[in-house]
């Protein structure tokens, strides 16, 4: 898909959408305190009509709750969103059905979101009956163009969705999406369900539709090559925040965000050069939402964490030495199997004396890969040994006092640069913020 100017269409402003645990009645009897699953946590972007705008990240980082919570089909926790203009959370009565006509959503699963007892027909003219549009006759006149518009057949429409493949299926999502002529449609992988050799085909349609009446999408997809193909701008999520936008040939090319660079790296190639490259792959799991890390979020997992000023330590010496902390700081050591079968046991739970050399040897041979300079081995000695007598919090900010990055200590922010991006290696705020580009 071509770049195409235009006003901004949606604006999304400081969005939340946190989940709550612990929340019941009975939760509340026994005295225990709802917990934030913050699944969108403060995101800030415009879509531009005519647009479109990929989100990107992997599964769980919040891209579709984005997704609906704009669309209102979810209310947020806080923030805004405006829609021409229009404050989409104060709408009410016929601006609301208006909005909900203008703005539409295609799901991902083609399967599940047909009704299976109603025909292709009655799902795709549901929406103008429900919005009362037209007559008998137009309906059905319009219904026969949209399904012939999505390639399939007017002979088609008595049949059900079984009768279809996925492929197909998607048309009819599609179709049913474009009955009421919206202007905005948010795109919730709409390929990832499909046949490789059907996803270019749905791609390819989603674009001459866009052109034909004027479209602006918001293309959600955990797909990199997805995005490529047929974004103009995209936006890279992690755990419920954007940490870099940008348009997708300059992000492609040159992704300033660590774990921009990461997902890319993640990407098969097609080149026998490109394949033989080593490729760094994301290490780690995403941390829960429910407890995100303090500062940056992506410091647990990020190659390029930021060491304290004058501490000369090879980057991955010192990411094994935060990965160590971190484990410590959430009791993520198991004492009693260091070593051989019960060889550190001791009837108070910390490790006899006598064995703490053995137990620090024991838990420096199973944790850390690479040796370390002789300054360091010593602090993580001395940290191991206050583990060795269990004294969890003394062992983590004794590593805390020496290794605490600030990526730890404070939140990047976006900036209003050409080229937003989360990341200290890049500045703050304040220091990135020039005259932003126009977008087109
Ligand atoms: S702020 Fe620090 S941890 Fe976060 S991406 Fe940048 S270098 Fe990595």
């Amino acid at each position: 898909m071509s770049r195409r100017s235009g006003r901004p269409l949606v604006q999304v402003e400081d969005l939340q959408k946190y989940f709550w645990e612990n929340d019941s009645i009975l939760d509340r009897l026994f005295g225990d305190d709802p917990v934030p699953v913050r699944a969108v946590d403060g995101v800030s972007f415009d879509i531009h009509e005519g647009e479109t705008l990929g989100l990107v990240g992997e599964s769980g980082c919040g891209k579709s709750t984005t997704g609906e919570t704009l669309l209102r089909l979810q209310e947020p926790t806080d923030g805004h969103v405006t829609f021409d203009g229009h404050e989409v959370y104060d709408l009410g009565g016929d601006e609301l059905t208006a909005f909900r006509r203008e703005a539409q959503v295609v799901f991902q699963d083609p399967f599940s979101s047909l009704d299976p007892r109603m025909t292709i027909g009655e799902t795709i003219r549901q929406p103008l009956e429900v919005h009362d549009i037209g007559t008998d006759d137009e309906r059905r006149e319009r219904v026969r163009d949209l399904v012939e518009r999505v390639g399939l057949s007017p002979d088609q429409l008595d049949r059900y969705p079984h009768e279809f493949s996925g492929g197909q299926r998607q048309r009819i999502g599609i179709a049913r999406a474009l009955a009421l002529e919206p202007e905005f449609i948010v795109l919730d992988e709409p390929t990832s369900a499909l046949d490789v050799s059907v996803q270019a085909q749905v791609l390819n349609l989603l674009d001459d539709l866009q052109d034909e009446f004027n479209l602006t999408y918001l293309l959600i997809s955990h797909d990199l090559s997805v995005i490529r193909h047929v974004c103009d701008r995209v936006a890279v999520m992690y755990l419920g925040e954007i940490v870099e936008i940008g348009l997708v040939d300059e992000l492609f090319e040159n992704p300033d965000h660590p774990y921009t660079q990461a997902l890319l790296e993640s990407v098969p190639r097609a080149s026998t050069d490109e394949r033989d490259r080593d490729r760094e792959t994301l290490a780690g799991d995403v941390p829960s939402p429910r407890d995100p890390p303090s500062g940056c979020r992506f410091r647990t997992r990020c190659p390029m964490v930021i060491p304290p000023e004058d501490l000369e330590l090879e980057q991955e010496t010192y990411r094994e030495l935060m990965s160590l902390r971190e484990r410590i700081e959430r009791r993520d050591i198991s004492l009693e199997s260091v070593g051989d079968d019960g060889q550190f046991d001791a009837d108070d739970g910390s490790v006899p004396d006598e064995d703490v050399p053995a137990f620090i040897a024991a838990v420096k041979e199973r944790l850390l890969d690479v040796p370390l300079p002789p300054r360091h081995d010593a602090i993580v000695e001395e940290a191991l040994a206050e583990l060795a007598a269990e004294n969890w919090e003394a062992a983590a900010e004794r590593l805390r006092t020496e290794y605490e990055s600030v990526c730890e200590r404070e939140s990047p922010d976006l900036g209003e640069q050409a080229h937003p991006v989360a990341c200290h290696l890049h500045g703050t705020a304040s220091e990135r913020t020039a005259e932003p580009d126009s977008w087109t």
